[in-house]
């Protein structure tokens, strides 16, 4: 059994759409990136590319490259949980916070663990998404940004 940690943030700026966990959330602002700019999906994605000893996103999927601009990050978890298994490790289960000032998320998050579940072939009972405010502190604090950690477990077992 083999754990990962993930990390990311993304700054939130007008005229980009927000999508958390490869789902769509009505605000004003979007986050900012070369992909859909998904923090949750990414930093979900490194746990995974972690816990399997397979460096991060950046490394996969670089942001140089033009075939990933504006590429929904589900494509991206998509292809890290197909790598994960032909490396022969299963996923065990993902827990992930998202940290945000606004919106509210909670009656988004069971759509969250539900997609993220389908594109990893999970049982939705496998992922776990929390989010939190950062109390009005820093950048977060003050709605400039969006971040989220993310840890999981792969292994070679039976769970
Ligand atoms: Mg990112």
């Amino acid at each position: 059994m083999r754990v990962g940690i993930g990390y990311d943030i993304h700054r939130l700026v007008e005229g980009r759409k927000l999508i958390l966990g490869g789902v769509e959330i009505e605000f004003p602002r979007g986050l900012l990136g070369h992909s859909d700019a998904d923090v949750l999906t990414h930093a979900i994605c490194d746990a995974l590319l972690g816990g399997a000893g397979e460096g991060d996103i950046g490394r996969h999927f670089p942001d140089r490259d033009e075939r990933y601009r504006g590429v929904s990050s589900l494509t991206l978890l998509k292809k890290v949980g197909d790598l994960i298994r032909a490396g022969g490790f299963q996923i065990g289960n993902i827990d992930a916070t998202v940290i945000l000032q606004e919106p509210k998320l909670a009656s988004r998050v069971a759509q969250m663990e539900a997609t993220l579940a389908s594109v990893l072939m999970l049982p939705a009972g496998k992922i776990n998404i929390k989010a939190t405010t950062n109390e009005g502190l820093g950048e977060i604090g003050r709605g400039e940004a969006i971040a989220a950690w993310a840890v999981a477990v792969v292994g070679n077992g039976e769970w």
